[in-house]
């Protein structure tokens, strides 16, 4: 018989390197991740066997076996699940697939005492039996095969496959226990390790060969069970098992529908923010039950998109059990279930959002998830109310978040509409010239950075009867709002009407094409100048962030606004009263202005070599009196 020797994939070795000579002081979650994977090969065959029932053949009852052999010093994790192939052996136990473990190997420091927490927090699957065995063998074979194989492998970066006979269904983990890990051979510390991490899976796990070895755990689907029975740890252990993750659920949700569609739902809302919560794909991690019987984890209509961070189950009484994954697309049953899953999920978020003794937590949880949150306020008109009232925002008035029940109710007299700014960068965005008026008259703005706002704005167009108004676009009138007892003093002296009008039409000439308009600006107190967005335009940052996908050629020219109390405007528009207007240097400050401009908005010069040019010779002007 031949034996097939294979290197394992480069982040295998790191990993087992760190596993095997760490002193790893949970050792026992070995057990946790042996039983998980057997609970969910148990699974998988047990969905596959609903179309096909011969792969079940006479071996029906599906468990979990725990074998000890003392003389030999092994200990076997044996399932009678749907076992694997020898080609998926070798993808599987040489390879890591697993979401996120490239960002897991790229915090690892190389310090192992850091390193093995981090370990702790995240989760080695199967690699973690080289933390108490010094020889793993695993025998398999999958269901409807004949063909039965025998894995080997120290951990030292190789592993072997060959060919075995007579093994049974399902999978054999036989660990050859280090010195140290001999406990592991007797039944009340493997019964303790199981009732701390595995009392939750629904299958028996049994200590020993034969109908009357003993059970170790509870053997029934947690969620079946009255919330009121159910202990914080073992919400938490079933979160771990089931969300594949490590962290302490920030919100657990458990409930049964009753009525006329049935169905149990035990979901997470994760403390830390998972992996591939910005994959493109938009997945969610939502295990669909019909009946205890796991059906999929890939129920593409069971969750919406914007709540992909939730981890759980929900278990139908209603679908028919052979439902294939194909029929659950559209299928009306299943929206249902989503629009109730959704609305009580929403609901419990509200709760949260709302009571003030919850408010540091909720921060939190909307640090992590809001902008996926705010997917749903475009994609799901049904929920926009519930979801406006869960929105946090940063903002010019307090480094605390702000939800827009709490803006409205600040608002000033006279305001009428809600104003943001949107761009990449918090502290950026509190420096725009745009909100010196605004904050000289005390009005609060919303400082918006994920670039989904861009579109949820002008979808929900407004809050409250309140609009939502960009400040660094046209029609944002401030001249109603009455300056507020924080507002700051408007400088004394502005330029003559006719003077600034004289001005303005320079400019508008000079500039000619470079902006859509020049205007006298309600919005500066300090800057000369800055640029917005004519009304209806395409606002500045979304204009940007058009132009970095490639999704817009040409942006639209912006409108200048000049503020007539800043003292170089006031000395320009008084040279061009006087008739300086054909003078060279005058057009100079007016490209530098907007040049100027274009730079506070962190953009790129159109002609920087002209730019430079300018600036250089006002440079030397400006040298002129020293050097006389
Ligand atoms: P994970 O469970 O997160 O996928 P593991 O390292 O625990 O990662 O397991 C890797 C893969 O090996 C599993 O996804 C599964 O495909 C396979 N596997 C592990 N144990 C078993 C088993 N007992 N039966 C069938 N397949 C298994
Ligand atoms: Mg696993």
């Amino acid at each position: 018989m031949t034996e097939e020797r294979f290197g394992f994939q480069a982040e295998v070795s790191r990993l087992l390197d760190i596993v095997a000579h760490s002193l790893y002081s949970e050792k026992e979650v070995f057990l946790r991740e042996l039983v998980s994977n057997a609970s969910d090969a148990c699974d998988r065959l047990r969905y596959a066997a609903l179309t096909q029932p011969g792969l079940l053949a006479e071996d029906t009852e599906l468990g979990i076996r725990l074998l000890a052999d003392g003389g030999a010093g092994t200990l076997t994790v044996a399932d009678n699940g749907i076992g694997m192939s020898r080609d998926e052996l070798i993808e599987n136990l040489g390879t890591i697939a697993r979401s996120g473990t490239a960002a897991f190997l790229e915090r690892l420091s190389g310090d192992a005492r850091k390193d093995v927490s981090l370990i702790g927090q995240f989760g080695v699957g199967f690699y973690s039996a080289f933390m108490v065995a010094d020889r793993v063998e695993v025998l398999t074979r999958k269901a409807g095969e004949d063909q039965g194989w025998r894995w080997t492998s120290d951990g030292r970066g190789e592993f072997s496959v060959a060919e075995e006979a007579g093994v049974p269904r399902g999978t054999r983990v036989i660990l050859h226990l280090k010195d140290d890990a001999k406990e592991y051979l007797e039944q009340q510390r493997l019964g303790a390790v199981i009732r701390r991490y595995s009392d939750h899976v629904a299958l028996p796990i049994r200590f020993g060969e034969g109908a009357d070895a003993p059970t170790l755990n509870r053997a029934s689907a947690l969620w079946t069970r009255p919330r009121a029975e159910i202990g914080e740890d073992e919400y938490k252990e079933f979160y771990h098992h089931v969300g594949h993750a490590f962290d302490a659920p920030w919100l657990t949700v458990h409930w049964r529908a009753e009525g006329k569609i049935e169905y149990t739902g035990l979901l997470f809302v994760p403390e830390s923010k998972p992996f591939d919560l910005f994959d493109p794909r938009r997945r969610h991690h939502v295990k669909l039950y019909v009946r205890r019987v796991f059906i999929t984890d890939e129920a593409e209509g069971l969750v919406p998109g914007y709540l992909r961070f939730l981890r759980g189950v929900v278990d139908s009484e209603d679908l028919p059990l052979n439902v294939s994954r194909e029929m659950l697309q559209n299928n009306p049953l299943l929206a249902k279930i989503k629009a109730g899953v959704t609305r009580r999920v929403l609901g419990d978020l509200v709760k949260k959002a709302e009571d003030p003794a919850e408010a540091e937590r909720f921060a939190a949880f909307w640090e992590n998830f809001g902008a996926v949150l705010k997917e749903g306020l475009y994609e799901d008109f049904e929920h926009r109310d519930q979801l406006l009232k869960l929105v946090r925002f940063r903002s010019t008035a307090s480094d605390a978040l702000v939800s827009l029940a709490e803006y409205v109710a600040r608002m000033k007299e006279g305001q009428d509409a809600i104003y943001y700014i949107t761009g990449d960068d918090i502290e950026a965005l509190r420096r725009s010239p745009q909100l010196e008026g605004f904050r000289a008259k005390g009005v609060e703005v919303l400082l918006l950075t994920d670039a989904v706002d861009e579109f949820w704005i002008p979808h929900v167009g407004s809050f409250d009867g309140k609009r939502f108004k960009s400040v660094t676009r046209g029609g944002a009138d401030l001249s109603k709002v009455k300056a507020g007892p924080d507002a700051e003093k408007k400088p004394a002296e502005t330029v003559p009407a006719d003077a600034l009008g004289g001005l303005v039409a320079f400019l508008k000439a000079t500039l000619g094409g470079a902006v859509k308009d020049v205007r006298s600006s309600e919005r500066l107190t300090d800057s000369a100048v800055c640029l917005v967005a004519d009304e209806g335009d395409v606002d500045m940052h979304l204009a940007r962030l058009l132009k970095q996908h490639q999704q817009l050629t040409e942006t639209e020219p912006r409108v200048l606004e000049v503020n007539p109390g800043h003292s170089l405007i006031r000395r320009m528009a008084g040279m061009a009263s006087e008739g300086a207007t054909a003078d060279p240097a005058l057009a100079d400050l007016a490209w530098l202005l907007l040049d100027q401009a274009r730079i506070v908005e962190g953009e790129t010069l159109p002609d920087p070599a002209a730019f430079s040019r300018r600036l250089s010779s006002l440079m030397e002007k400006g040298l002129a009196p020293l050097a006389a």
